[in-house]
C-alpha cells in the first residue's frame, strides 16, 4: 500500500495525497478535508487584495481633480 494514496474526501476512490483535482469525481483537493474552506479564504483575500487596487486606483486618479478645484480660482 503506497501512503501516497488516500480515498479521497467525495468518492471514496484512491487518489494521490497531492492531487489537485479527484480523477474520479472531480472534487478539488481531494485529500484535503479542508480543500473548499481553504479555496474560500484564497479567493477572499485575493478579492481584498483587487479592491484595495482598486480602491488605491481611485484615490490616484481623483488626485488630479482635487488639485484643480484647489488652483483654479
Ligand atoms: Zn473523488
Amino acid at each position: 500500500m503506497n501512503e501516497n494514496i488516500i480515498p479521497c474526501r467525495v468518492c471514496n476512490k484512491e487518489v494521490s495525497n497531492k492531487a489537485v483535482v479527484c480523477p474520479h469525481c472531480g472534487e478539488i483537493y481531494p485529500a484535503n478535508k479542508h480543500g473548499r474552506k481553504i479555496i474560500k479564504a484564497t479567493n477572499i483575500l485575493l478579492i481584498g487584495t483587487i479592491v484595495s487596487y482598486i480602491l488605491v486606483a481611485i484615490a490616484i486618479m481623483a488626485i488630479p481633480y482635487y488639485l484643480k478645484s484647489i488652483f483654479t480660482f
